[in-house]
């Protein structure tokens, strides 16, 4: 591919998105040592940066789409460089001009599929609700305490269904009066924009605020750290405003008003791995281990690279669609580190954590020494 067109471009993009902290960068390397693709392989988001500010930045390489918007790197850089935004303009200049690999297949099928069907999986619309087959879940309407938005991966995912279940059995448990949008809701559309595809972004972002507003939303509570992100910091782009909880602190919640009576013992030893989208970009990290911590029997042991150190599981920033070679995934040194410290159950709040954790733990054979859990499927069995 041409480099030499988009070069003006790159630059205003670039600038466009904030990145105009690209010239403040003095390639003092910060970023490189706390970035987790070099726990795997050489990366340098420092020379892309470098690239960036020359206008030459080889988009039609997979260094481009490494990065998973971790939130790492920003929170070290001296210079205030907003290395996310840099990144996902560079993928949009490269959406722009239709780069194309075999690389970005899978983004490609999941962007017409969100697109056609509001979700990345070429799955109908129709069956955005199976998933509650046996549970008598209402579709959400205005006099509701609140509005429980799944997503797309514990909407269609068979895995992944478990936490939507084991919610709606937790919130019926504690009389929650809520509902969802079923065949209405659509992808939040956190990582597609991530990609750069902005318009399908904008599309599916329109389309849930008209929904909410439609159904008199208020108050939303969501399974998913990428919804909780978008919702929070990106919809408001649109002068929408709702209330938005995330389950951790929904449950918290729960628990401090005595709606949730904690009755059994969870007699493992736990450790919890800090969602990227959770900790470093919300900064909600006690929700969860107080939870945690509130369970009887439970022996709670954290992990090295906690809190706003964690380690990415390295699905964000639309990796999820992009195939990682095995001996690249973060979640297998996560995984590494969690049977290091001898835990019986690895928890986490957020679906793509939990796919990438449960791929590692089979990939790595360690189906008979660990579980992978989502936080809601703890606490479902000890109420
Ligand atoms: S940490 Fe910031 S200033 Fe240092 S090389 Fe990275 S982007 Fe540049
Ligand atoms: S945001 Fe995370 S993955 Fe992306 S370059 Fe920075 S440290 Fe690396």
């Amino acid at each position: 591919m041409d480099t030499e067109t988009p070069i003006k471009e790159v630059i205003e993009e670039i600038k466009e998105f904030g990145g105009d902290a690209v010239k403040y960068c003095y390639q003092c390397g910060k970023c490189d040592t706390v970035c987790p693709w070099n726990k795997v392989i050489n990366f340098s988001i420092r020379k892309l940066i470098r690239e960036a500010t020359f206008g030459i930045p080889e988009i039609e390489l997979e260094e481009v789409w490494r990065c998973t918007t971790c939130g790492k790197c920003p929170q070290e850089c001296p210079r205030d460089v907003k290395q996310i935004d840099d990144v996902v303009a560079m993928r949009r200049i490269a959406a722009e001009y239709g780069v194309s690999s075999t690389l970005l297949k899978p983004v490609r099928s999941a962007s017409a599929s969100l697109a056609a069907e509001g979700n990345p999986f070429v799955q109908e619309r129709s069956k955005r609700r199976d998933w509650t087959n046996g549970y008598n879940v209402k579709t959400f309407s205005e006099e509701m305490e609140i509005l429980y938005f799944p997503c797309c991966y514990v909407s269609y995912d068979q895995r992944l269904m478990e936490i939507a279940r084991a919610t709606v059995t937790i919130l019926q448990k504690a009389e929650v009066d809520f509902g969802i949008l079923g065949t209405e809701e659509n992808c939040c559309g956190e990582s597609i924009r991530k990609t750069g595809n902005e318009e399908v972004y904008k599309d599916l972002a329109r389309e849930n605020i008209k929904t909410f507003i439609d159904h008199g939303v208020k108050r939303i509570l969501v399974s998913s750290p990428h919804c909780y992100e978008t919702f929070v910091n990106e919809y408001p782009e649109f002068k929408a405003s709702f209330e938005i909880v995330h389950i951790t602190q929904y449950l918290l919640e729960l628990i401090n008003e005595g709606r949730i009576q904690i009755n059994k013992e969870y007699p493992k030893k736990v450790t919890y791995h800090d969602p990227c989208y959770l900790g470093r970009h919300n900064g909600i990290y006690e929700e969860p281990r107080e939870i945690l911590k509130s369970i009887p029997g439970l022996k709670f042991a954290e992990l090295p690279d906690s809190h706003k150190d964690s380690l990415c599981c390295g699905m964000g920033g639309g990796r999820i669609w992009i195939d990682t070679k095995m001996p690249e995934r973060f979640s297998n040194l996560r995984m590494e580190q969690a049977i290091e410290l001898k835990s019986e159950v690895l928890v986490t709040a957020c679906p793509y954590c939990i796919d990438a954790l449960e791929e590692s733990r089979s990939g790595l054979n360690y189906e008979d020494k660990i579980l992978v859990k989502d936080i809601t499927e703890i606490l479902q069995e000890v109420i």
